[in-house]
């Protein structure tokens, strides 16, 4: 496995790599559902194509009062658990030279991004467009692998595939679960012991609203109440927004008729975690 922290180098030495090329970008901190991306990623192009995984805390996705300046950065047990799981390249940057200090384009999404998570964090998902369109023509991947669990992220960057044009093809890799149901998450780490045995309780409300739609349960606003009330049942929850969507275009339901995606924003203290459901029709 090799490491590559420049950007000449990564780009020079993607025109040589065997094809096809599948990516899996991240910002590190790697979790059993990373991990998952990364062996999604070698099935997608067998033993003769090439995997590149990417770290990189991307500055331009954080809002001012988020948690940029303390998000994990365990760099070298990423390298060692990328080396165990058969990925070639790593191409790690440095914030400065991904960025230029007068840097003035970015990609704006200006449909799906204005709802669920693209309300409560301006400017995060031109962050993440900018910086995977940045990681596209560097790479110039055939594949990228993107996991479900920030599921709105897949689909503004689909649009964004579509609408620019960018010559890759996305693939989506299921949510990966602890055993009691929380969605692995880098950001589970900063949970105290209490709030992460609450924190489960997301994911349990997710799926037993599921459960209540496929038992016939009516009305889009009630539903949504239901899930919010019974969230912050637990009193360490805080609901950012739950909310029943067409999983294509993220608009809210006019019925409980599938495809439906459950999609919820939690704080426990400071910490904002979220998960989503998918009712395929
Ligand atoms: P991040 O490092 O949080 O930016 O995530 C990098 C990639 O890993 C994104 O495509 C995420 O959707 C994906 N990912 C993060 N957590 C999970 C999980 N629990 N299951 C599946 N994919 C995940």
């Amino acid at each position: 496995m090799r490491v590559v922290r420049r950007l000449k180098e990564i780009r020079q030495l993607s025109r040589t790599l065997a094809r096809p090329i599948s990516l899996v970008p991240t910002m590190g901190a790697l979790h059993d559902g990373h991990l998952a991306l990364v062996g999604r990623a070698r099935n997608t192009v067998g033993r003769q194509g090439s995997v590149v995984a990417t770290i990189f805390v991307n500055p331009t996705q954080f809002g001012p009062h988020e948690d940029f300046g303390r998000y994990p950065r365990p760099i070298r047990q990423d390298l060692a658990r990328l080396r165990e799981r058969d990925c070639d390249i790593v191409f790690a940057p440095k914030a400065e030279d991904m960025y230029s200090a007068d840097s003035s384009v970015s990609i704006q999404e200006n449909k799906l991004s204005l709802v669920l998570c693209g309300a409560s964090r301006p400017g995060h998902f031109s962050g993440v467009c900018t910086v995977v369109a940045k990681l596209f023509n560097l790479v110039s991947p055939d594949f990228a692998v993107f996991g479900q669990k920030d599921f709105q992220q897949l689909a503004i960057l689909r649009r964004m595939v579509r609408d620019l044009n960018f010559p890759v093809q996305l693939i989506s890799h299921p949510i990966v679960r602890e055993a009691d149901g929380l969605a692995l998450s880098s950001r589970n780490v900063y949970l105290s012991a209490v709030q992460r045995s609450e924190a489960p309780v997301v994911q349990r409300v997710l799926r037993a609203a599921a459960t209540k739609i496929t038992k016939g349960f009516r009305g889009v606003a009630r539903l949504e109440n239901w899930m919010h009330r019974s969230i912050e049942a637990s009193p360490l929850a805080k609901v950012d927004y739950v909310s029943v969507v067409d999983p294509d275009t993220l608009e809210r339901k006019a019925s409980l008729r599938p495809p439906i995606l459950l999609a919820a924003a939690v704080f426990f203290g400071s910490t904002r975690l979220i998960d989503n459901y998918l009712l395929e029709k």
